[in-house]
């Protein structure tokens, strides 16, 4: 989710699409809410536009730092921690007698930058990547084997690069 936030303002070109669609879905409180909910992030009260922006921006340039192993820009550590400050954990016992610990939060942002926080100790930012067809630059998740993938993903972009390149051959 931490990536689909990253990427959520940038101009998107499905398969077949002649234009890139620039759809923000930040744009309003429906379209916010349902991309959240895309994501299986649930919550209730009030959701703040303003600091929804805002840390979607933060996220975006901690990425954009942390892009094949790169060292996390210090201002978007520092305001993405900022922005989960308001989240708290509460510690329960399970079924199974193992400790387990749940976020609680009143704002929405808070919960979802701890969210953010949660997902990116866990992944392995050697494999965060862009993609590498310039018109795209969408950030992913390598998750092959090597490691070694370049585009998000092969429809369209894979293709695409490769037929520009046969092109100018
Ligand atoms: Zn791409």
């Amino acid at each position: 989710m931490t990536l689909a936030l990253a990427n959520a303002r940038k101009p998107r070109r499905p398969p077949g699409a002649r234009v890139a669609q620039a759809e923000d879905p930040l744009e309003d409180t429906v379209s916010a809410a349902g991309f959240l909910r895309t994501w299986g992030f649930a919550w209730e009260g009030e959701l703040k536009l303003s600091g929804l922006r805002r840390l979607q921006e933060v996220v975006e340039a901690l990425m954009e730092s942390m892009v094949g192993g790169g060292r996390p820009a210090d201002a978007a550590l520092e305001s993405i921690n900022d922005a989960a400050a308001g989240c708290g954990w509460v510690k329960r016992l399970t079924a199974t007698l193992k400790l387990a610990e749940e976020p609680r939060w009143r704002d929405p942002v808070a919960g979802l930058a701890a969210r953010c926080l949660v997902e990116i100790a866990a992944c392995d930012s050697r494999r965060i990547k862009r993609c590498a067809r310039p018109e795209c630059g969408l950030f992913f998740y390598d998750t092959t084997r090597n490691a070694n993938a370049r585009w998000h993903q092969e429809a369209p972009c894979g293709w695409r690069a490769r037929a520009q390149r046969r092109r100018k051959q």
